[in-house]
């Protein structure tokens, strides 16, 4: 692909991910040198102006209507489209509401008042909800390595990776020491990796904020997680904080 179009798109999320974009630094010569940038939500005060794009980037969950559209529309445009960040994959943190619906709407009265001013939907979707997406990038916010890497294969023509093994390879690549190990519980073990560990590497345990891994041994980790004197009810808020959705 010579100097692909490229579009970033924005809905429900707190633009971490946009600005962690912005984080790529020296890098970023290096993307805006191989690309035509034709859109990019932040900046254009008229979004959506080309008619075609290679690759459009879409930032944050699904929430409302104008999302929705939003998602089609772009699908309809883009040659290939990818979800940047947990919001897009997964619902992230938005989807925080997904479980239940009045508590949903006591919410929305509570701060909004009778008069209900922004109308979205009483749960969250991830994009491939809506639309098909051909790539995910997952991280609450993204990984600034990881976005080059997408980029640079997407231009190659070749269909980007996404990690299917959990953070703890990371660790281990990375060699740290596991924290468990230090009697600190992490999620690491169900996660989705390929964020090269931060937390852990700087004493911190992972939230799973690239979201749960498909095949995760979710009983076990329940098990750890307990004998390390986490209730029940606090251990499924932390498996489904990035996705709404309890773990069965
Ligand atoms: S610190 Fe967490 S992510 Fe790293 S090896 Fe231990 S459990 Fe896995
Ligand atoms: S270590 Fe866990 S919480 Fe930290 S960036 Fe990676 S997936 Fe997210």
């Amino acid at each position: 692909m010579v100097r692909p179009k490229v579009a970033f798109f924005g809905m429900t999320s707190c633009k971490g991910c946009y600005f962690q974009l912005l984080l790529v630094n020296e890098k970023l010569p290096y993307l805006l040198d191989r690309m035509d940038v034709v859109d990019f939500w932040m900046l254009n005060e008229a979004p959506k102006k080309a008619d075609k794009y290679d690759i459009a980037f879409i930032d944050g969950a699904v929430s409302n209507h104008e999302n929705a559209e939003l998602v089609r529309e772009v699908r309809e445009k883009a040659k290939f489209v990818i979800a940047f960040g947990t919001c897009a994959c997964l619902g992230g943190i938005p989807a925080l509401r997904n479980p239940d619906e009045k508590q949903h709407n006591a919410y929305h009265k509570m701060v909004y008042g009778k008069e209900i001013a922004i109308k979205s939907y009483p749960h969250a979707d991830p994009v491939h909800k809506h639309i098909h997406v051909d790539c995910h990038m997952y991280g609450c916010p993204i990984n600034e390595h990881e976005i080059i890497e997408v980029v640079r294969d997407v231009i190659l023509g070749k269909k980007p990776v996404e990690p299917d093994y959990p953070v703890c390879v990371d660790c281990k690549k990375a060699g740290i020491s596991c924290l468990f190990k230090e009697g600190v519980p992490c999620l690491g073990p169900v996660s989705i990796a390929g964020c090269d560990a931060p937390c852990p590497a700087s004493k911190t345990a992972c939230d799973g904020c690239r979201g749960p891994l498909p095949d995760a041994n979710w009983s076990e980790e329940a098990k750890l997680l307990k004998e390390h004197g986490i209730d029940r009810k606090k251990i499924d808020m932390m498996f489904s904080k990035y996705t709404g959705e309890k773990v069965k």
